[in-house]
């Protein structure tokens, strides 16, 4: 355990990823929840939860080791993947949480997809920067909100999340202020 992560959002890249899409989902993380960010891998390999019958990897049990990885002191864990990632009830999801608990993983998998047929590297980053603070959003106990423009807002697609703004709406922006003070006040 290392003592300077207590009240920091740890960011675990599995993998290797261009420094400006670390960057990004850096100062991003920081600026939705006000806490310190430390950028630490924790899980060198994936091959534990890969499904072989579907040639995806399932999140769950990812969640589970790196919660269990991280140090105490961590607030929160966010992995970056970049591997196909599913849940059996659905074909794949950009990412999942562990809804109040401490672990949360988002993947650039399926957040690559060009939109209007051209591809723009910005519009893939700013994509997984949505997608990294939703699902730490989800960590810190907010759930799927309705207004379509909120970061909590579900996404099926590219599209959604393209549509939706890098912001929480006033009503997740109270309910995760109203969280982060209860955690914080230890
Ligand atoms: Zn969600
Ligand atoms: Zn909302």
């Amino acid at each position: 355990m290392k003592a300077h992560d207590r009240h920091a959002i740890v960011i675990a890249p599995i993998g290797d990823f261009a420094p400006e899409l670390m960057d990004a989902v850096d100062r991003g993380i920081q600026r939705a929840f006000g806490l310190a960010t430390a950028v630490r891998p924790i899980l060198p390999s994936l091959d534990f939860a890969f499904d072989s019958t579907r040639a995806q990897y399932h999140s769950t049990p990812i969640l589970e080791k790196l919660s269990a990885a991280a140090s105490a002191g961590a607030i929160k864990v966010l992995a970056l993947a970049d591997v196909d990632l599913f849940i059996p009830i659905l074909t794949h999801v950009f990412g999942e949480a562990q809804l109040g608990g401490k672990a949360c993983i988002v993947s650039t998998y399926r957040l690559n997809a060009p939109a209007g047929g051209c591809h723009h590297p910005e519009q893939a980053v700013g994509r997984v920067v949505k997608e990294a603070i939703h699902e730490l959003g989800h960590t810190f106990s907010l759930r799927h909100c309705r207004d379509p423009a909120c970061i909590m807002h579900y996404c099926r697609s590219e599209a959604d999340v393209d549509r939706k703004s890098t912001e929480l709406c006033r009503y997740c922006r109270v309910m995760l202020n109203d969280e982060l003070k209860r955690i914080t006040e230890w």
